[in-house]
């Protein structure tokens, strides 16, 4: 009975060990998420986007249809109503040439 408790306790202290050692993990993670809901948030507020090859300016509020869930629904492409998709990319619409968004 003793030996056990003993094991227990030792064990105990691990798993308040691993979190404080993913920690800066966690940070890193929460920071660039951050940066990328400033980016979408960016984005939405200029309404458009310039396509890096032919420099076309494609709307982003616009009819558009999710490809996860299949909804089309007037809005930002960037992210869908129904399932709460984030769109990470997006064809142009004057060249056809995928224009990566995140
Ligand atoms: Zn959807
Ligand atoms: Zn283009």
């Amino acid at each position: 009975m003793d030996r056990s408790n003993e094991r227990r306790q030792k064990s105990s202290g691990l798993p308040g060990c691993l979190y404080a050692l993913a920690a800066p993990a966690y940070a890193i993670r929460g920071l660039a998420a951050l940066f990328r809901l400033i980016h979408i948030w960016r984005l939405s507020r200029n309404g458009y986007v310039e396509c890096p090859h032919c420099r076309a300016v494609n709307a982003l509020d616009l009819l558009a249809t999710c490809p996860k869930c299949h909804m089309t629904e007037f809005g930002n492409r960037l992210s869908c109503g129904g399932c709460g998709t984030l769109v990470k990319a997006f064809p142009c619409e004057a060249c056809g040439v995928a224009i990566r968004i995140f």
